[in-house]
């Protein structure tokens, strides 16, 4: 059995440290970890370098918060592989109500035959 993903509460945010990604940050992440924001409130942007969020969370997010940054848009219910430390994951947004583009992050990790969990 593949074990769940742990996650932390670290600086005031949730923080998932086998695949260096944070939920909804309130403070700009810079360097090279993942950011995913589930929406656009402002309580759950900032100015990041790269964020992973759904198509209707980045028009919101260039509207309320304009600037240069990379997107990776993911697809509501497609799930989109994502590689860190040589392992797999897999992400998917999940509709979550709330707001226009609210998002779930859905993570699972795979186990493969060529590279076994350790
Ligand atoms: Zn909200």
């Amino acid at each position: 059995m593949v074990p769940p993903l742990r996650i932390e509460f670290k600086q005031g945010n949730l923080f998932l440290p086998e695949i260096n990604l944070w939920l909804d940050p309130h403070e700009p992440r810079l360097g090279p970890e993942n950011v995913f924001v589930s929406h656009a409130h402002s309580d759950h942007t900032a100015a990041h370098r790269e964020v992973i969020l759904s198509a209707p969370t980045a028009k919101l997010m260039q509207a309320r918060l304009p600037g240069e940054r990379l997107e990776r848009v993911l697809n509501f219910n497609q799930a989109s592989q994502l590689e860190y430390n040589g392992q797999s994951f897999s992400l998917t947004p999940l509709p979550a109500g709330h707001i226009f583009g609210r998002a779930a992050p859905l993570y699972r990790r795979f186990q493969t035959a060529s590279r076994p969990f350790r």
